[in-house]
């Protein structure tokens, strides 16, 4: 498998337990692996007794933000008003996260069967699966086992004989970060670029082509089909009160044993990085740990002792994100980590905010101005005013992407920007 997928440290191998098995990316082998034998079940409920069973087991979408999947469902219009849409959001690229691409990677029909549990539940005729740029093999698999559902009779007209129809679309984006961002992936989906737009109009309103939509990450939908199979308190016996189920983590940086593992919300943070992963290597001890994704505060060492949940990590002072610690060793200068990401946001930025525009453009300049040894003590007082202007003031929350890492960073780690000033 090249790296591990789960650990013993509680049971949670539910999402991953076909990881690295060849044999689940075939509609044939996955149908011996038990695939599939949820949706018929799916299909003779009704669809608000589906949002019901997703509402009770508490899911919360994976892609970062964790509102409930449920209620998000819950938002689509009931009647019979033309067409609804789902959208898969495949565009995983916060930096330090690639969980989503095992998914797609080693179990396509996993989420192909979660799609069409979703959509029915939803009332879509049409899933749209928006797959990072970059993601030539994963879509190719992913395609592969869409086309052989479609031969199986589980995707198309009339599915299994239910007289439901559905069609699903592995759309392909152009390798922007913002098409990761709901209503940017959709303004890339409609063909034009990846913007995300104001809301409201919120997706469930007005979404894909003016119609009702929802957008789910991958993650959250390929957990459906085991929670509609085995039921919301099966679901609960994983996680806390209101972060339930389990997660996959990416752990990556200065770790001994870096890979995706998949354990229980609530674990304490301090044993992902200690135990599952060894620490750091060489007997280095750990400076900093980014661990929801580049775009959330960074944690030092000290604070690690946290729940690895929504509420937990919030607790701390961070964000749980997308579950994907990035660990920095002791050796780690946080000025040039720090303009590394803001470089990458300002590169990213999609442009329609001035403030996010130019902001992260000009926190990417200071800082290297800081790290080349050309700093002043101003910079600092400007950094912190740039911070204060990009704050909840733009379209979307790229901005804040590096609001978040930065202000911690000063916060936490102000002596080392001041040592390069001073030099
Ligand atoms: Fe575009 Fe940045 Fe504004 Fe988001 S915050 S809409 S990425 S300019």
């Amino acid at each position: 498998m090249g790296y591990p997928y789960s650990h013993d440290l509680e049971v949670g191998t539910q999402l991953s337990r076909h990881f690295g098995d060849e044999k689940a990316r075939t509609l044939e082998g996955w149908k011996e692996l038990g695939g599939y034998a949820t949706l018929p079940k799916a299909l003779e409920m009704d669809p608000d007794a589906i949002t019901e069973v997703v509402k009770n087991s508490g899911l919360r979408g994976r892609g970062g933000a964790g509102f409930p999947t449920g209620v998000k469902w819950s938002f689509m219009p009931k009647e019979p008003n033309g067409a609804h849409y789902l959208c898969c959001n495949a565009d995983e690229s916060e930096p330090g996260a690639f969980k989503d691409r095992e998914i797609l990677r080693w179990v396509p029909h996993l989420l192909i069967e979660g799609c069409l549990i979703a959509a029915r539940a939803i009332r879509a005729e049409h899933v749209y699966i928006y797959v990072r740029g970059e993601f030539f093999p994963f879509s190719a698999i992913l395609r592969d086992a869409v086309v052989e559902a479609y031969e199986g009779g589980y995707v198309g007209e009339n599915i299994l004989g239910s007289g439901w129809s559905c069609d699903v679309t592995v759309h392909l984006g152009a390798g922007a970060y913002i098409a990761g961002e709901e209503t940017g992936l959709m303004s890339s989906l409609m063909g034009g670029r990846a913007e995300p737009w104001i809301k409201p109009p919120f997706p469930a309103q007005s979404g894909a082509f003016g119609r009702p939509t929802t957008v789910n990450n991958v993650e959250t939908l390929a957990a459906v089909p085991m929670i509609v199979e085995e039921g919301a308190d099966w679901y609960r016996q994983w996680g806390t009160e209101k972060s339930p189920g389990t997660k996959l983590w990416c752990c990556s940086g200065h770790l001994e044993r870096p890979g995706t593992y998949e354990l229980p919300l609530g674990v304490n943070l301090r044993d992902v990085i200690y135990e599952v992963c060894g620490g750091a290597p060489n007997g280095k001890k750990i400076k900093a740990v980014i661990p929801g994704g580049s775009s959330t505060p960074m944690l030092t060492d000290a604070e690690l002792d946290c729940s690895g949940c929504y509420e937990g990590m919030a607790e701390a002072g961070s964000a749980l994100g997308t579950a994907s610690p990035i660990v920095m060793n002791e050796d780690t200068n946080i000025v040039s980590a720090m303009r590394r990401i803001a470089q990458f946001y300002a590169h990213e930025s999609c442009g329609q905010c001035v403030q996010c525009r130019e902001g992260t453009s000009w926190t990417a300049k200071i800082l290297h101005r800081i790290e080349t040894g050309e700093g002043t003590a101003e910079d600092l007082d400007t950094l912190y005013h740039l911070c204060e202007q990009m704050t909840g003031r733009t379209i979307c929350p790229l901005a804040d992407s590096v609001v978040f890492p930065l202000l911690s960073s000063l916060d936490k780690f102000k002596d080392e920007y001041e040592a390069l000033i001073k030099r």
